[in-house]
């Protein structure tokens, strides 16, 4: 399960299209614990892999759906999360001599998007949690103009206006009618 068997990976690559339950990635969950954040479906997973020699072209496309709460007037509302992503993945040397070695390769493959793999197949869970989350707005909106709601009585400006509002901003072109202009005689 989110796993590409490398030995399988025939000519024409490998396709994989499978549902997992958000809660079934470790990330995902622990992010679903903390955060004002639902998983209202299943995460869909499309990943095709394409192989030359032990480097593995992963290309990918990941979608959900999360319920959480507007960062401006804390409504909960539903939003579509879909992240499409290419990885490269390469195998990771059995045994390396020095520990200082192995680090150094792994932050150069952090940098250059690529993947680490070892043994006979690739897991896909962190890095299919990893598109999600940074598929998430880090401020989400209900919508593009959300008002937001009122500083100082709490009302959703979405919804209605409040008394606040119109002594704090007012018309703006109010001040217009007490300009007097000089070509209007009456
Ligand atoms: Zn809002
Ligand atoms: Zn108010």
């Amino acid at each position: 399960m989110l796993r590409i068997p490398i030995g399988s990976i025939c000519e024409n690559g490998w396709l994989l299209n499978e549902q997992v339950e958000a809660a079934g990635l470790p990330l995902l969950a622990a992010l679903g614990r903390k955060e004002e954040i639902r998983f209202v479906q299943p995460i869909q997973i499309r990943v095709v892999a394409t192989r030359t020699g032990e480097t593995i072209a992963i290309k990918g496309d990941v979608h959900t759906g999360v319920h959480l709460r507007c960062s401006r007037c804390l409504t909960p509302f539903d939003l579509d999360v879909r992240s499409e992503f290419s990885v490269t993945a390469v195998a990771a040397l059995a045994e390396s001599p020095a520990d200082s070695h192995a680090s150094e390769t792994e932050l150069a493959a952090d940098e250059m998007d690529v993947l680490l793999y070892s043994g006979d197949s690739i897991d896909l869970r962190e890095e299919i949690a990893q598109q999600i989350i940074m598929a998430l707005p880090f401020n989400p909106l209900c919508k593009e103009a959300c008002k937001g709601l009122c500083n100082q009585c709490g009302a959703n400006l979405n919804r209605s206006t409040c008394q606040c509002k119109t002594v704090e901003t007012g018309n703006p072109f109010a001040v217009l009618k007490n300009l007097s202009l000089p070509e209007k005689k009456e």
